[in-house]
């Protein structure tokens, strides 16, 4: 029997189980379809997702005054969404940016100018603001303060769907393998044969949204294999780091760049670990579904010496005998900014985070849902700046609508 909803998510990652939270606040028919995480990656046949870690990097001057704005509204809601919900993900403990004088000082700039709390020391203070980071030569610093830091991905996607269905809404997790419009409404099928029709679909599938045939033609996305390195902290090494911020780092080293970490975590195998993430020579754009899986199940196997070293100048004295590598998907935009958009005939998106998008996620979504319900952004926020972009010459989809713009 198919079930019939009033608006339906495709993809519950970050930006769709906030989207489904907003969306059971207006409406009692709303369901999220997306598959759980998968327990062994390498035997796995289905989607991956961008989330699957423990940390996630909050701060309003990573890029410029609409991304940070897009943050600070999604870490003003933390709070109250760890309360409603009894799950504690967030942490606000800073976040230190490294960089040449020049670039410090453009950080400084876009924080006096969005009102952002922050301490910008001279060389020698940083020992005393920050104790067990060296500050590599040529480099400046500057600290965000809190409400900067932290929060676990898991656990907010765990917040949002228990509250979402405490409102009413519907998870089934499950992968949408196919969808098509007839003149009523949309029919989406899943990996498991059943279906679900629905007035509005959301399309929140990350890095898989061209994947599956959702839209007339495809959507201007980029996907980039990203690499990251967990390096296992000692009981006593997470005490002395207890204090640490999140770092960015413009490292200047021929191989990587724009590297971030994470303070020490506790991941699910109850190990504590460093996150350490960069650009790297090696990253590739996947341009297809194969390509995006084989990465995935098979890429990068052993961790990168420069990483390793980029943390070790970083954090002296830290014992990194034990380090791993995980892979990652980043999804990028055109125009550098999520596509939030209406495509026509009750079909909508909510994707390409650029990889920044954890942080800002409840925001994201609230801004898909008034799509959706038919209300009017928040002044901050120009529909213009977030319109989907279409592949220039890719084949239209023939299963979907023929008057269907997207
Ligand atoms: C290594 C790494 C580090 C990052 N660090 C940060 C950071 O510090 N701060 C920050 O703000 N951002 C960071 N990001 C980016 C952030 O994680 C992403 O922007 C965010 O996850 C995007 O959310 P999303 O909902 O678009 O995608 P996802 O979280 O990937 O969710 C998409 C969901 O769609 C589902 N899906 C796909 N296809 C289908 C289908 N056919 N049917 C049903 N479901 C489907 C998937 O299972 C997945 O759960 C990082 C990303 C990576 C890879």
């Amino acid at each position: 029997m198919t079930e019939t909803f009033e608006h339906l998510v495709v993809g519950k990652g970050m930006i769709g189980a906030a989207a489904l939270r907003y969306l059971s606040c207006g409406s009692q028919r709303v369901a999220a379809i997306g598959p759980d995480e998968p327990v062994d990656a390498e035997a796995h046949d289905g989607v991956f997702s961008s989330h699957y870690d423990q940390g996630r990097i909050c701060t309003q001057l990573s890029r410029d005054r609409l991304w940070g704005e897009l943050t600070r509204q999604s870490m003003s809601r933390f709070g109250a969404l760890e309360a409603a919900s009894a799950t504690h993900f967030y942490r606000p403990a800073g976040m230190l940016y490294i960089a040449p004088a020049a670039d410090v000082r453009a950080i400084a700039a876009l924080a006096h100018a969005m009102a952002v709390e922050h301490v910008w020391p001279a060389r020698p203070d940083m020992a005393a603001l920050c104790p067990s980071v060296a500050l590599p030569a040529g480099h400046g610093a500057l600290l965000e303060m809190a409400p900067a830091g932290i929060i676990d991905p898991r656990a907010l996607i765990r917040s949002q769907l228990s509250i979402a269905m405490r409102q009413g809404a519907s998870v089934i997790r499950e992968t949408v393998v196919a969808a098509e419009k007839t003149s009523a409404h949309w029919t989406l099928t899943t990996d498991q044969g059943r279906q679900f029709t629905a007035k509005n679909i959301l399309i929140c599938a990350g890095a898989y949204s061209n994947c599956f045939g959702f839209f007339r033609r495809q959507i201007a996305i980029r996907v980039k294999s990203e690499t990251t390195i967990l390096v296992k902290v000692s009981g006593a090494d997470a005490q002395r780091l207890s204090g640490m911020p999140a770092i960015a780092y413009q490292i200047d080293a021929p191989r990587i760049s724009d590297v971030y970490l994470t303070p020490p975590l506790v991941y699910p195998d109850g190990n504590i670990y460093i996150k350490l993430g960069a650009n790297t020579d090696e990253d590739v754009i996947l341009q297809t579904l194969d390509q995006m899986q084989h990465w995935m199940k098979h890429g990068c196997r052993h961790p990168r010496q420069d990483m390793v070293q980029a943390l070790c100048a970083l954090i002296p004295g830290l014992d990194v005998s034990a380090v791993q590598v995980k892979r990652c998907l980043v999804t990028y935009s055109d125009h550098g900014k999520p596509y939030i958009d209406a495509l026509g005939n009750g079909l909508f998106i909510a994707t390409a985070g650029n990889g920044s998008s954890a942080a800002c996620s409840d925001t994201l979504g609230s801004l898909a849902a008034d799509l959706m319900l038919e209300r009017t952004w928040p002044a901050a926020f120009q529909p213009a700046d977030f319109s989907v972009r279409l592949m220039p010459d890719s084949p239209a989809n023939p299963r979907l609508h023929p008057g269907e713009p997207g």
